[in-house]
């Protein structure tokens, strides 16, 4: 085997070579698409005859896809059909939040074995202790413009003008949607760079395309009646936090910044997880240098888990997953002995109107959940953080347990008698 570190794996340097060999530029013309991406009979059909894969398109393609192929008009481009993902049921998850109230059944789409099992048995240990307390502290969705000036005066003169601007700059967005409203303008110079930060509530949408939208007519205007013009301008440059994990990821708030709690007494602890408080309060310690050691943002078990499968079931952006999986989970054991856990999240990208949350398997998601429609986003925030605090409190006491391995092994490898 040669590896040449950071570059590549080949198992001779007969094969290395010949991997080399392959990049050079191919210009041969590519098979196109069809030209309209839009989601018609006809298109589909053409796309599927160049593709050309019968039993692909039979599973992709079913009978009751194409009863309903309308629906996704909004959703896709260039449609070929549906995956079929299976979806599992967790709970009862008690929060006894400021919006969520009550016992929820979650709804978690994924082809992992152990995921749901694992949100499962987190969620009965919490409903068990009395719920989890849940508050959401903040919201906001940004949109950051940014502005390349030809030097630090004219940066300077432009900030001077679009700082006495942010009361037409917030008649202008609003003049674009009903529900969205800019709570909050900031500008911050980076030499000849100006970077304009736009703060919005979304209403019940998780508010991607409502602030882009609103944003691009705060450019438009900006560029219309700024005294200096920029020599570039864009809509948004990197600064909003958008499908990334950043450092401001723990300090502000992208979408709904949630708190969840729990104190669960030490014979639960026993009961469902098979350990003791003093045991996950140790393993929250050495996760911790662990995290701190590997340069993690925020210290975490596995958000991400629970957020892909809500997220994916429940039609939000999935690809959210990447600003909305960080956040901070504490263990600590109280002084009658007892378990102390929280779960804060200050990125949670998530609607309950617009996106794909009105599509029909998403839309009966959310509704098994109690929370389609207007009115009910904030609810989905304060879920979606206690159902991250069920699955740390599961991922952890199975280590503690030392179940992890076990679990997996029994539910994503089963002998047939286990079936
Ligand atoms: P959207 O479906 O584009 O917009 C939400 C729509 O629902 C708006 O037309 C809004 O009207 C309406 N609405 C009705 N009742 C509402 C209520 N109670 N609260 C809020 N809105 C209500 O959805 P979005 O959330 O803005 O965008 C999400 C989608 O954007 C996701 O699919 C995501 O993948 C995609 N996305 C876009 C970008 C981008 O930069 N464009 C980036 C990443 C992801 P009003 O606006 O008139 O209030």
């Amino acid at each position: 085997m040669t590896q040449i570190q950071g570059c590549c794996v080949a198992t001779s340097d007969a094969e290395l070579q010949n991997q080399l060999k392959k990049l050079s530029q191919d210009h041969r013309p590519a098979e196109k698409l069809p030209r309209s991406p839009y989601l018609s009979v006809r298109h589909i059909d053409k796309r599927w005859q160049q593709l050309n894969q019968a039993d692909s398109q039979a599973e992709l393609l079913d009978a009751h896809t194409q009863s309903q192929q309308d629906c996704y008009h909004k959703n896709i481009e260039n449609f070929i059909g549906t995956v079929k993902l299976p979806v599992g049921i967790a709970g009862p998850l008690r929060v006894n939040g400021a919006y969520a109230q009550g016992d929820y059944t979650i709804p978690l789409a994924t082809t992992e074995a152990a995921l749901v099992a694992s949100y499962h048995r987190g969620a009965q240990l919490i409903t068990a202790a009395g719920g989890a307390s849940a508050l959401l502290l903040r919201e906001s969705v940004t949109r950051t413009p940014g502005l390349i000036f030809s030097g630090i005066a004219q940066a300077g003169a432009f900030v001077a003008w679009a700082s006495q601007q942010i009361e037409i700059f917030r008649q202008v967005a609003e003049s674009t949607t009903t529900h969205g409203k800019l709570i909050n303008a900031s500008l911050h110079i980076e030499a000849r760079y100006v970077f304009l930060v736009f703060e919005y509530h979304t209403g019940d949408a998780s508010g991607q395309n409502m602030v882009t939208i609103a944003t691009q007519a705060i450019l438009d205007y900006v560029m219309a009646h700024t005294p200096v013009q920029p020599e570039y301008a864009f809509l948004d440059a990197n600064l909003s936090g958008d499908k990334k994990a950043t450092h401001q990821s723990l300090t502000h708030v992208r979408g709904k910044k949630v708190s969840a709690e729990i104190n669960i007494p030490a014979h639960l602890v026993q009961q469902y997880l098979h350990t003791t408080p003093e045991a996950m309060h140790q393993f929250e310690r050495i996760s911790t240098v662990g995290g701190t050691l590997s340069g993690s943002m925020g210290i975490h078990a596995h958000y991400a888990n629970a957020l892909a499968a809500l997220y994916i079931a429940c039609g939000q952006d999935a690809a959210c997953v990447a600003e909305s999986a960080s956040g901070i989970t504490r263990l600590e054991v109280t002084s009658k002995g007892n378990l102390y856990a929280s779960a804060t999240l200050p990125n949670l990208m998530v609607g309950t109107v617009g996106g794909g949350t009105g599509l029909p398997s998403q839309k009966a998601c959310l509704k098994l959940l109690g929370l389609y429609g207007a009115g009910h986003a904030r609810a989905l925030a304060e879920v979606a953080a206690s159902l991250c605090l069920a699955g740390e409190l599961s991922i952890i006491g199975a280590f503690c347990a030392g179940h992890f391995s076990r679990a997996h092994h029994k539910l994503a490898r089963p002998l047939k008698a286990d079936i």
